[in-house]
C-alpha cells in the first residue's frame, strides 16, 4: 500500500508556539532524528507537507542492508539495524522486521570480483559477510538452479514492511510526547541576525532555535530559496507488489535485473535493477559537471528521459516569499505514475531468473522519486550560513535501512554530542571545497 494525498490525515492538532527543534519532512529520516531527540527531552515537532511516509518511506523495497555499503556508512547502518530490531519489539504493529539475509547473485567472474572487494570492508567491522558458492545459492534460492557463478551473503541483513514501519515509529513518537503535523508545510525559514529563530508553515510560525531539513527529494527546492545551493537531483524508480507466492527465498535478493523481497503477506516486493530513469530538468543542468563521475559509473542502471514537460521542467527555479502557497503545497505526495517500461522489464526479469513467480499477478505498483547526490551518499550536516539549520537529505535509494542510524547521528549533532561515527564524508561542503568526488557503491 502507498500513500496519496487522499489517504486520511493521521497526525493533526494546533501548531505549537515554540519548541525545542522543528523538523521538516515525515520520512524515515525525519521521524527518526525526531524519534532520538524526543527521547533526549527536547520538545520537538515534526512538519510534514502531506503524509508521514508518504514519499520515499512507505514506497521503497524495504531492504534493510549493511552489506555494499559505502565504508563511511557501515558502521551507521550496524547500529541502525540494531535500532530497527529493539523499535521493532516497541512499536504498537508488526513491521515485518526479521534478520532474513540479502544475497546479491554473480553471473560473471567480474561481478564476484566486485563483491569479494567489498568482504574487505565488512571484515574491517566484524559483519558477517561471506562468499557464496554456486550450490549454496541454489540451496537458498528454490528456482531455477545453476545460473549463478556464486554471490555475496549477509545473513545478519534484514527487511521491514515500509508502509507500516515510519507510520508505526511515529505514532511512538507521538506517545513519547513528540508532535506531528501533516498538511503542514514548512514555506520558509525566520531568521534575525543570521540565526534562525522559527520556521514559517502554511498554519502559522513556530518558534525554535533549531531545524532540521529532511526533506528528501524537495530539500533542493527548499534550500534554493534560501539561497544555498545543494546538489541533488531524482530519479525514479519503479515496483511492483506480486499476489501470494510459493516460498522460494525468505530475504532479500538481487538476481541479476530483478531484485525481490518476501512480504509478511506472503507477495514478493519486486524491482527492475537497471530500469531506473532521471528526468532531465534545469538542475541537471545546473549540476551536470558533479554528476558527470556518477553517470560514468550508473550509466546502465538509469536511462535519460525528456518526458512532455521537459519545457516545464527547464524553467528557472521557483522562489516565494513566506505568505505565498508554495510548490510544497501544490504537491502535497509526490506520486510518480510507474513506467510501463520498467514493468515490462518486471515481468521479463521475473520470467528469466525466477520462473516460479513469473505468473503471479502484480496486485500493485507505484513508483517514487530517489533523491541522488553526486557521490551517492547523504548530507548530514549543520549548515554554516544559517546557524541552527541542519540537513539530512541526498540518502540516495538506500535511507530506509540506515534511517534509525541517521536519525540517531542527526539528534547527536542537534545536542552537540561528539557524533559516535567519523561523519566527514557526508558534510555538505564536500560538493564545494574542491574534494574529489568518491562514488559511492551505488543507489
Ligand atoms: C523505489 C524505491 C526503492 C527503495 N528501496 C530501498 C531499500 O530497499 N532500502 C533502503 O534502505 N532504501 C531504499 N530506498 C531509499 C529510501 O526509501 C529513502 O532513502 C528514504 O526513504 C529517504 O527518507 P527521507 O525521510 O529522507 O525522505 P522521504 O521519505 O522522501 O521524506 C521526505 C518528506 O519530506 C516532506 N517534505 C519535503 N519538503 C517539505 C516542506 N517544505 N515542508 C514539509 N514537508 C516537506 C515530503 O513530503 C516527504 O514526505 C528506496 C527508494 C525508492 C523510491
Amino acid at each position: 500500500m502507498i500513500y496519496s494525498s487522499l489517504s486520511p490525515i493521521s497526525f493533526a492538532g494546533e501548531l505549537p508556539e515554540e519548541v525545542d527543534a522543528v523538523v521538516i519532512g515525515g520520512g524515515v529520516i525525519g521521524i527518526l532524528t525526531a524519534w532520538f531527540l524526543r527521547q533526549a527531552g527536547l520538545s520537538v515537532v515534526v512538519c510534514e507537507k502531506g503524509r508521514v511516509a508518504g514519499e520515499q518511506s512507505s514506497r521503497n523495497w524495504g531492504w534493510i542492508r549493511q552489506q555494499g555499503r559505502d565504508a563511511a556508512e557501515l558502521p551507521i547502518v550496524m547500529d541502525s539495524i540494531q535500532a530497527w530490531e529493539e523499535l521493532s519489539k516497541s512499536v504498537d504493529v508488526d513491521i515485518g522486521f526479521a534478520r532474513k539475509g540479502v544475497l546479491f547473485a554473480a553471473e560473471t567472474e567480474e561481478d564476484l570480483a566486485r563483491h569479494e572487494d567489498w568482504l574487505t570492508v565488512a571484515q574491517q567491522h566484524q559483519l558477517d559477510t561471506r562468499m557464496l558458492s554456486s550450490r549454496e545459492i541454489d540451496d537458498l534460492i528454490d528456482d531455477k538452479p545453476g545460473q549463478w557463478l556464486g554471490g555475496m551473503y549477509t545473513a545478519s541483513d534484514g527487511r521491514a514492511e515500509p508502509f507500516k514501519a515510519v507510520p508505526a515509529i511515529a505514532r511512538s513518537l507521538v506517545s513519547a510526547g513528540g508532535l506531528i503535523r501533516e498538511n503542514c508545510a514548512v514555506r520558509a525559514l525566520d531568521i534575525a541576525a543570521g540565526n534562525v529563530t522559527g520556521v514559517i508553515t502554511e498554519k502559522g510560525t513556530i518558534r525554535t532555535g533549531t531545524v532540521v531539513c529532511a526533506g528528501g527529494a524537495w530539500s533542493t527546492l527548499f534550500l534554493g530559496n534560501l539561497g544555498i545551493s545543494l546538489p541533488q537531483l531524482t530519479v525514479r524508480a519503479t515496483v511492483a507488489r506480486t499476489s501470494r507466492g510459493p516460498n522460494i527465498y525468505d530475504g532479500d535478493a538481487a538476481l541479476g535485473e530483478v531484485a525481490i523481497r518476501r512480504r509478511q503477506d506472503g507477495g514478493y516486493t519486486i524491482a527492475s535493477s537497471n530500469s531506473n530513469e532521471h528526468f532531465v530538468g534545469a538542475d541537471s543542468f545546473r549540476y551536470f559537471f558533479k554528476y558527470l563521475p556518477a553517470l560514468k559509473a550508473s550509466a546502465k542502471f538509469i536511462s535519460l528521459q525528456f518526458g512532455d514537460d521537459l519545457v516545464r521542467r527547464l524553467l528557472p527555479t521557483r522562489s516565494w516569499s513566506a505568505d505565498e502557497i508554495t510548490p510544497f503545497e501544490e504537491s502535497r505526495v509526490l506520486n510518480p505514475e510507474p513506467s510501463a517500461r520498467a514493468l515490462v522489464k518486471l515481468r521479463e526479469g521475473l520470467s528469466h531468473r525466477v520462473p516460479m513467480l513469473a505468473d503471479l499477478a502484480f496486485e500493485e505498483f507505484w513508483a517514487g522519486m530517489i533523491d541522488v547526490t553526486p557521490d551517492v551518499v547523504p548530507v548530514m550536516d549543520q549548515i554554516p550560513k544559517y546557524p541552527g539549520l541542519f540537513l539530512a537529505t541526498g540518502f540516495s535509494g538506500h535511507g530506509f535501512g540506515i534511517g534509525p542510524g541517521a536519525g540517531r547521528v542527526m539528534a547527536d549533532m542537534v545536542l552537540g554530542k561528539t557524533p559516535g561515527h567519523d561523519l566527514s564524508r557526508f558534510r555538505f561542503n564536500r560538493f564545494y571545497d574542491g574534494s574529489k568526488m568518491e562514488i559511492g557503491p551505488g543507489l
